[in-house]
């Protein structure tokens, strides 16, 4: 289902976007997230970056 409207798909890239991804497992975690939800491992990245990525 694709999302039309530029205001709600820059709401929902936003949303998918600020996630922290755990090292160790994979999971992905609030990006208020200290320790993963999965494995409680501190090893946490920032999902970021490319949010001008899938622009057409
Ligand atoms: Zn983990």
């Amino acid at each position: 289902m694709p999302i039309k409207d530029p205001e709600l798909l820059a709401i929902f890239e936003r949303r998918v976007l600020l996630k922290k991804v755990c090292r160790k497992c994979g999971a992905l975690n609030p990006i208020s997230a200290v320790k993963c939800r999965r494995c409680r491992s501190t090893n946490l990245r920032p999902k970021s970056g490319e949010l001008a990525g899938k622009k057409a």
